[in-house]
């Protein structure tokens, strides 16, 4: 019997110059909008002047929420959606990295909803949420395509995903152009999240028929793409590419959920500041070595979709992409493995891992 699901009601628009030719979609929205983004880049990359002129064009007014941190935390996501509620924004432009991304979200969410923070990651009855508007200036998180906003929780040290289909994004508008100043470092940390979003959808408990299809497609993109970065040789072409292949990789999380490699992720990112991307990317050839013991053929299919004859090629070209230079004790990696067992993406794990394993995994990779 033939069983699938996929659901994604995000209009994903891209092409060079897609803002300024598609200004007049923002109309539909409202007629007051809150722009949420970094503290720099997208001054720097056009994305925000791409934006006012849209919003100028449709006489749209408007305010800029320029404080989204990496990996924002409650704290900072209520600054967005107060900022939100006192300027009675319709709707939410989101713009930037995976972080302003998913702080519109949130604050689309809080905005109009009054929630206490121990239970925002639990609330289910979210009422008035803003639509958002999603321009990613990474190629990586493909947050633009998820229904997830994920918030740094201090009371749990850790990581936490919001989950509503009331945020999936109404428009995701996807220029490369944007991401053309990202560093050497920032774009091949976020490319290895795009990867591990491909890899973790298709080895996911969850991944369905045309999951799996998508995964598949972004990892024939980022086989070919990773090693070109690897080599410092990045053109416009390979970021459309990149942005593309993050784009099916934030569209198969959606359907699949991530496992227990961004559990583990999140830890390094929490007490060792290591980005996000970086994060997976350190630990991800060791996971796939435990995954490949219980289910060698999933592994398999990964690779071959690569273009990689094994995980140890796999961990040469990570190694060629992302550095790995901090040290963590022994007590560091039981507290890790402690909090990782505790997140809601474990269960979606193909194989079963235990507390033991995961340590296991984190010492191999550390
Ligand atoms: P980020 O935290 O959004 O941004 C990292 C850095 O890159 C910031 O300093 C930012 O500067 C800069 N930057 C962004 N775009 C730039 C550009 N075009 N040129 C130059 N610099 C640029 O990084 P990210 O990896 O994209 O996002 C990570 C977050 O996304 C994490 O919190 C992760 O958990 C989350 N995530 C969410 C999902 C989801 O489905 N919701 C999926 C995966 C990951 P500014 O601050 O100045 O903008
Ligand atoms: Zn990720």
């Amino acid at each position: 019997m033939f069983k699938d699901r996929f659901f994604l009601p995000t209009k994903i628009i891209s092409g060079n110059g897609c803002v300024s030719e598609n200004y007049s979609m923002l109309s539909a929205l409202g007629r007051k909008a809150i722009v949420v983004t970094g503290k720099n880049s997208a001054r720097i990359n056009g994305s925000l002047t791409d934006i006012e002129a849209a919003l100028k064009q449709n006489s749209i007014q408007y305010v800029i929420f320029d404080r989204v941190e990496a990996n924002p935390d409650i704290k900072n996501i209520r600054e967005a959606s107060n900022t939100a509620r006192e300027f009675g924004a319709d709707f939410i432009i989101g713009c930037g990295g995976g972080s302003p991304l998913d702080a519109a979200k949130a604050a689309a969410l809080l905005t109009n909803n009054l929630v206490d923070d121990e239970n925002i990651f639990s609330f289910r009855e979210w009422t008035n949420v803003l639509p958002v508007i999603a321009i990613p200036t990474t190629a990586g998180t493909g947050s633009e395509v998820t229904q997830y906003s994920v918030v740094t929780n201090r009371a749990k040290d850790t990581k936490q995903s919001i989950s509503s289909e009331l945020i999936f994004p109404r428009i995701a508008f996807l220029d490369a152009r944007y991401t053309e100043s990202l560093s050497a470092e920032t774009t091949n940390n976020t490319a290895v999240d795009a990867l591990s979003h491909a890899v973790e959808g298709y080895i996911s408990k969850k991944s369905t028929h045309t999951s799996s299809i998508f995964a598949l497609e972004s990892m024939k993109i980022l086989g070919v793409t990773l090693p070109a970065i690897a080599s410092g040789k990045i053109d416009f072409s390979l970021r459309e590419k990149l942005l593309y292949a993050s784009m099916l990789g934030g569209a198969v999380i959606a359907q699949t959920g991530t496992t227990a490699l961004h559990s583990m992720g999140y830890s390094l990112t929490y007490f060792k500041n290591i980005d996000h991307g970086r994060a997976n990317g350190i630990l991800m050839s060791e996971y796939l070595r435990y995954i490949s013991l219980s289910a060698p053929a999933i592994v398999s299919d990964i690779l071959k979709a690569l273009g990689l004859s094994g995980i140890d090629s796999l961990e040469r070209l990570i190694g060629a992409l992302i550095r790995k230079n901090e040290n963590h004790t022994v007590e560091e990696i039981k507290k890790y493995s402690s909090i990782a067992m505790k997140a809601a993406n474990i269960a979606n794990t193909p194989v079963p891992v235990s507390e033991s394993d995961i340590e296991n995994i984190f010492r191999k990779s550390l």
